[in-house]
């Protein structure tokens, strides 16, 4: 592992490279992720008319242990008179169990940090002077993206859920282009630059992708944040393409397929063929469904077999259909306008599901079709109003992101790691 300050203008507070040498590689993909992240993080916010208490009883935590985290929380503020908005962030060691510690956003400078005591709970206020630092990022990988990011050894100081965060990130932009599960393979290279806002503690409060690089089986992928004027941020390719489409490959993140799309199959609980036109996720109880894409929910009840189900209607005739939920998000209803990637409800088996799971269905002028294989629309290109400053931020962004080690070094280092072995 090295270290090195990367000589760049302009406030450089974090310099992390790491040639990643020292990692032990795992066989896995991206199911070791569930075996080996140190921590599940319930992120939930209360919404108007929700009280702390319910937030938490809608997180599955149930009388005399939230009586004695609210008696805890009470202690620094009045959970009645909480923001609507305010995060709260329920850390459990894994899916299912008991939360070890919460932490309770007051206002931007300040939380409430509850944690699991032999006898209850304490409670501590924390008051947050956030910095801004930029974190560079480069290695290859052996195995998988998360291994690799989570045996980068110059990201000792990164703590492990920030790390998870950053891998999710990467998978958010680069969705579209490659399968991070199934496409992902030794020798592929990875930088990134990162805009990081940091509590105290060295946790990530935010963290959003400047530049990223991601080279697999030799070919480059890159995405650039840019801020149109008119429009919402969001990432372009160095010839200024959206690489985002109008949908997200998959409703739940870092997830795995357990069923495809299929005009017969033979149904486990039916027990004969039957036709499967659509896609099931592998996931927990409870685990977040996203809105793949923007539009009005039209559907939000029980719909036989597929038990509590949402549709949602979006432009040029397509639908998107989310079923075997064991809830939908607060708030929602049929009418309800939602945008891409908002959280409309949490994974179940209502319905007819032997496990938990999300059946997952796109439909185009009332067919259904198969979301994996069709190819998405892809978002507006830079506007050619903002050509000339989107080239100035390109430009700039890029060089950071090429002032990493890329794949030539990588390359280098693996060939003098193995005359290295054949030498001994
Ligand atoms: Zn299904």
């Amino acid at each position: 592992m090295l270290s090195a300050s990367v000589p760049l203008a302009g406030a450089l507070a974090v310099v992390f490279v790491s040639w990643n040498r020292d990692s032990v590689p795992e066989a896995d993909g991206l199911d070791a992720l569930y075996a080996t992240a140190p921590e599940v993080v319930d992120v939930r916010s209360l919404s108007a008319g929700v009280t702390f208490g319910q937030l938490l009883e809608d997180a599955g935590m149930g009388g005399t242990d939230r009586n004695s985290l609210l008696l805890a929380f009470r202690e620094q503020a009045n959970p009645r008179r909480m923001r609507s908005g305010a995060e709260v962030r329920i850390v459990r060691r894994r899916w299912g169990e008991d939360p070890v510690r919460i932490e309770v956003d007051l206002d931007r400078d300040r939380l409430v940090r509850l944690e699991r005591a032999r006898s209850g709970w304490t409670s501590s206020l924390v008051e947050l002077v956030t910095t801004t630092d930029t974190v560079f990022v480069a290695g290859d990988i052996r195995s998988s993206l998360w291994t690799a990011i989570l045996d980068n050894g110059g990201l000792g100081g990164v703590p492990l859920a920030d790390r998870r965060q950053m891998v999710g990130r990467l998978d958010r932009v680069f969705q579209w282009q490659i399968d991070f599960s199934r496409q992902i393979r030794e020798g592929d290279t990875y930088r990134f630059v990162l805009e990081r806002e940091r509590r105290p503690d060295g946790s990530m409060r935010s963290g959003q992708l400047l530049a990223a690089e991601l080279v697999n089986a030799g070919r480059a992928y890159y995405a650039i944040r840019f801020e149109p004027s008119d429009e919402p941020q969001s990432w372009f390719d160095l010839e200024g393409q959206s690489v985002r489409r109008a949908f997200l490959m998959k409703p739940i993140e870092l997830s795995r397929i357990s069923s495809g799309f299929t005009n017969s199959r033979f149904h486990p609980i039916l027990q004969r063929w039957r036709a499967h036109r659509g896609v099931d996720y592998a996931a927990n109880s409870g685990t977040p469904v996203q809105a793949t894409g923007s539009g009005v929910v039209v559907r939000r009840g029980w719909g036989d077999a597929y038990g509590r189900v949402i549709d949602v209607r979006h432009p040029n005739g397509f639908l998107t259909r989310y079923a075997h939920l064991s809830g939908w998000a607060r708030g929602l209803a049929v009418g309800s306008r939602v945008t891409q990637g908002q959280v409309i409800g949490y994974v179940g088996m209502t319905g007819l599901a032997t496990g938990p799971h999300l059946h997952y269905e796109m439909h185009v002028g009332g067919r259904p079709i198969d979301p994996i294989a069709i190819d998405l629309p892809a978002e507006d290109p830079v506007p050619a109003a903002d050509m000339a400053r989107w080239e100035r931020v390109r430009d700039q962004r890029l060089r950071l992101l090429l002032g990493l080690p890329g794949p030539e070094t990588f390359r280098e280092r693996r060939t003098e790691a193995r005359v290295a072995d054949s030498d001994g």
